[in-house]
């Protein structure tokens, strides 16, 4: 059975409820699945696969009219309703032979997917369908771009070979990915190697036989660890731990994914796999990417070396050591910006714990989306996969219809997925009522956040709003289908908002108990983020530029290609670890030749963040901002969406300022 609009729970909402506590009050929970054990998951996915089939099998015979980009769409709804929890679970369930069982069935998924991809009655019926209209126009031809780059109109052998490259890439993701998450790494320490880490961090973690603390290096250990251990060789061992994470295996199977992109590409008569992803962005060409990444290097490369001069400076200073014979060492750069911070602008994010509770904290990033957006969010019972995860519903604030399901999850346990991230589940397609859904994964400190923690989970609900206020026509036009290098432009352009005296006072809004936060706190933590950016953006622009040369040389080793690199960098060689192994974004992710739209789309960011003025709750701006950008997913090019914000061409004014500021 498929549901072909919006599930039945959600439509009595439609129907019958406005907004607030009606819907707090309201039984029964999103229909997102269980997945109770892995053979109910199993049996789930060979149905799923099997319906799928099915309905495959009537689009091939549904004729070339005006209802067949329609049905088309249906389609991919369909596999989204089977496909998408299958993968997200993968991620996040507690039972390691669910998520085992959920990366079986997500390889079937992503097979099933480029078969579909390659099927050529589909392909030939999309050449004949007559769009209407300008929105059908842009679905028809990034259907057909999709089509086309799966290899449907290859000569026969290409096409066979394109089709086992792709399923083989996805199967080495996935790999990729549980080797790191699986790993479970741990390292012993004594209180007197802790010394300098919050108490918080390491209070409640497991001990080894002799007393030592065992600390994992998931982001909120790790992070307080390399800012505060003053333990040098603390420092360097969770850093290592970090940067080998992944081992031989990974750096294995990346040197064959990278081979195989680069193969992918020749097939299609491309010269590199870069040039086959670039002309699909918004950047256009491999020749401007790499001319974005030079123009960066140029203005941040003296700010980078400025920057290091101080750290090592303050390392001398605090060893008492002559500056010439001090060396600054990779697991430096953390802990010695976070001592000048506080030194020089007395801020310790530890302080911010405090004033940002993590429940509270999400309200009051949704308090934002309300006063900026019009939407508001209620939190609805639900049994999900686990008693952390709940389940909240978005109604417009004005007219109090339902627009959409947020689903979370906030806390670390073992095996879950390590970072803050959100996954799209359902996309929208207003054709047929079809409510967008997301999930939000983090990784919160129970204590408390703080503010750069605050700063990261504005960043990931700035990836929901554009779900959930998504309002496309077709699935996939909706958020998650928007060209790569603009896709972290919405998340990006928020971030800043954490810093802002007058929207931080909406916590009060979201907790009365809570103490407001300092203003002269706020002050200091603003004037301290720009500290340090020189070596931020380098880095970022590091792992662009390795991204890029791995996909634009003649089969490169990656490791070594990654040595040759980062000796490069005015910080040296880290011998004896192998970053590549670990950084999945351009290995499974989404980013293979694309790491350098983080920074691409920065660029958009920061001119979009030009549209609020010194008013970051204008709700007038808000809405504008709304209904083009966040309402219209890729219906249009992002430069038109963003030029009806703007009133004008965007440009990169705005960004190379805030780098020389
Ligand atoms: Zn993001």
């Amino acid at each position: 059975m498929r549901r072909r609009s919006v599930p039945s729970w959600l439509a009595t909402f439609v129907l019958g409820a406005t907004a607030g506590s009606v819907l707090a009050a309201a039984p029964p929970g999103p229909a997102f699945p269980l997945f109770a054990s892995a053979s109910a998951l199993a049996a789930a996915c060979e149905s799923g696969l099997g319906e799928v089939a099915t309905l495959v099998g009537k689009l091939e015979k549904h004729p070339a009219d005006a209802g067949w980009l329609a049905a088309w769409d249906d389609l991919n709804a369909a596999i989204e309703d089977r496909a998408t929890p299958v993968s997200f679970i993968e991620n996040v369930h507690p039972d390691p032979a669910v998520r085992d069982a959920a990366q079986a069935c997500s390889q079937r998924w992503s097979e099933l997917g480029s078969s579909l991809a390659q099927n050529e009655v589909l392909y030939r019926a999309l050449m004949r369908v007559q769009p209407r209209d300008a929105i059908e126009r842009a679905f028809a031809s990034y259907a057909r771009e999709g089509f086309e780059d799966a290899g449907v109109a290859l000569p026969p052998a290409a096409r066979e070979r394109a089709k086992r490259i792709n399923d083989r890439i996805g199967e080495l993701g996935r790999q990729f990915d549980a080797r790191i998450r699986d790993a479970n790494v741990k390292l012993a320490f004594t209180l007197d190697d802790l010394a300098g880490v919050p108490e918080p961090v390491w209070k409640d973690k497991p001990r080894d036989a002799e007393g030592r603390v065992l600390l994992g290096i998931d982001s909120p250990t790790l992070g307080p660890v390399l800012q505060r251990a003053d333990k040098a060789s603390t420092r360097e061992r969770m850093l290592r731990a970090k940067v080998t994470e992944g081992g031989d295996e990974n750096l294995a199977v990346l040197a064959e994914l990278v081979r195989l992109r680069q193969e992918y590409a020749r097939l299609f008569g491309m010269k590199t796999f870069a040039d086959f992803q670039m002309r699909r962005r918004m950047i256009g060409s491999t020749a401007k990417a790499q001319a974005f990444l030079d123009e960066v290097r140029g203005t941040v490369a003296a700010r980078e070396l400025r920057d290091q001069a101080e750290l090592r400076d303050a390392k001398a200073r605090h060893l008492d050591t002559p500056l010439a014979a001090t060396r600054l060492e990779r697991w430096d750069v953390s802990y010695y910006s976070e001592r000048l911070r506080r030194e020089r602008y007395s801020v310790d994010q530890e302080a911010f714990r405090p004033y940002f509770p993590p429940e509270e904290s999400l309200r009051f990033v949704m308090k934002i989306a309300e006063r900026l957006f019009g939407m508001r969010y209620t939190p609805v019972p639900a049994t999900l996969w686990h008693p952390d995860a709940r389940a909240w519903l978005a109604t417009d604030a004005h007219t109090g219809k339902v627009l959409a399901t947020l689903y979370v999850d906030l806390y670390p346990r073992e095996g879950k997925y390590g970072h803050a991230a959100v996954w799209p589940i359902h996309s929208s397609a207003t054709r047929i009522g079809r409510a967008p859904q997301a999930a939000l994964v983090a990784n919160l400190d129970r204590k408390g956040l703080t503010l750069g923690e605050l700063e990261t989970l504005l960043h990931e609900m700035g990836h929901v709003f554009h779900n959930n206020l998504s309002a496309t026509r077709y699935t996939q036009q909706s958020d998650t289908y928007v060209q790569w290098d603009f896709g972290e432009a919405p998340s990006q352009m928020l971030e800043d908002w954490v810093y802002d005296k007058r929207v931080l006072k909406l916590f009060a809004e979201v907790c009365a108990t809570c103490p407001p936060v300092p203003d002269e706190l706020i002050d200091k933590a603003r004037i301290a983020r720009d500290f340090g950016k020189g070596g931020r953006v380098a880095f970022q622009l590091l792992l662009a530029s390795y991204d890029l040369a791995l996909y634009t040389r003649e089969s490169p080793d990656p490791m070594a290609l990654w040595n040759e690199m980062e000796a490069a960098t005015p910080l040296g060689a880290f011998p004896g670890t192998r970053f590549p192994a670990g950084f999945a974004h351009i290995a499974s992710g989404g980013y293979p030749a694309g790491y350098y739209g983080y920074l691409w789309s920065l660029v958009v960011a920061l001119d979009l963040r030009t549209a609020f003025g010194a008013d970051r709750l204008d709700a007038t701006v808000g809405a504008r901002y709304r209904r083009n950008v966040l309402a219209q997913g890729r219906e249009r090019p992002p430069g038109e969406l963003v030029r009806d914000v703007l009133g004008r061409e965007t440009n990169p004014k705005a960004f190379f300022d805030d780098l020389a500021r």
